[in-house]
């Protein structure tokens, strides 16, 4: 990846952050994005500390916004020249409830980050890398965007629909040389799902998390460096003939259901 330009959005901890730092090391020039501005600098600084051959600039930014993604877009311009890989990261899980009684402004706020903030992503940095003739994208589905999860709609909707997109990016632009594929995670354990299993066992949630690794077929939640590895795959050039694809990596769960 050296030399390669990689933006990657919710970079500031959970998988954004453990991409973040395997692009890095294998030689990638990094633009980090976040809303969460604080955090976005530690993580900044963590990686410059560890890679101090790559160039790392920082955005602080909200995906759901146009104008925060036009921003980010342009310096990632300005200070590389060229957008070889977006990882299409960051997102939300909303609030745990039953369809009839989701509350209507997270719904809407999953919409807008899950699914607007990939849309808005892809929008403007495609044409980018149809100027270049090559790029590589890749959008963070989930299980929820291939199977339904219990409590969890709006979260399922816009997973679903990064699967959609994911398949029409794919089939629009790999004659430019742009290959588009998600991943769709099973548990992995970051500051998310950690907040997730306090949600369902708010009294133990070491206890919730346990009795769900119980259920993989691995009898483990995944690593964010687990998914590091697979998502260095799909946007490198290692990648030739990937398109299109949503890919579990899960421990086999979903297989399950
Ligand atoms: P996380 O909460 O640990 O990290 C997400 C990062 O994205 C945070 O730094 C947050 O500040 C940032 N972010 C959120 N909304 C943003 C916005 N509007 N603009 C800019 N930055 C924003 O979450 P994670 O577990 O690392 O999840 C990353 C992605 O992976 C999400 O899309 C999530 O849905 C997906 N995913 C995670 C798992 C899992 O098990 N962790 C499973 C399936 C899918």
């Amino acid at each position: 990846m050296k030399d390669k330009v990689m933006i990657v959005t919710g970079a500031a901890m959970g998988l954004g952050l453990a991409a973040a730092e395997e692009f890095a090391a294998k030689g990638a020039d990094l633009l980090l994005v976040d809303y969460n501005g604080e955090a976005l600098q530690e993580a900044s600084h963590k990686i410059k500390a560890a890679f101090p051959q790559i160039k790392i600039e920082s955005y602080v930014a909200d995906v759901s916004k146009e104008e925060d993604v036009k921003g980010y877009v342009a310096l990632a311009l300005k200070a590389f020249g060229r957008i070889d890989g977006l990882y299409n990261n960051a997102g939300i899980e909303g609030r745990q409830a039953p369809l009839v009684d989701y509350d209507l402004e997270v719904f809407k706020r999953v919409v807008d980050i899950n699914l607007m903030g990939v849309y808005l992503a892809m929008r403007h940095v495609i044409p980018v890398m149809q100027k270049q003739g090559y790029g590589r994208i890749v959008n963070v589905a989930s299980v929820g965007g291939i199977r339904g999860v219990v409590n969890q709609t709006a979260y399922v909707a816009t997973k679903h629909a990064v699967s959609g997109m994911t398949k029409n990016a794919a089939i629009e632009y790999a004659k430019d040389g742009i290959l588009t594929n998600a991943i769709a995670p099973g548990a992995i354990l970051t500051p998310m799902v950690a907040e997730a299993f306090k949600q369902v066992n708010p009294a133990d949630p070491k206890a919730a998390e346990t009795e769900y690794a119980q259920r993989n077929p691995v009898r483990a939640l995944g690593q964010p460096k687990d998914v590091a590895k697979l998502v260095a795959f799909l946007i490198s050039e290692d990648n030739g003939y990937v398109n299109g694809q949503t890919i579990a990596i899960d421990g086999g769960e979903s297989n399950l259901y």
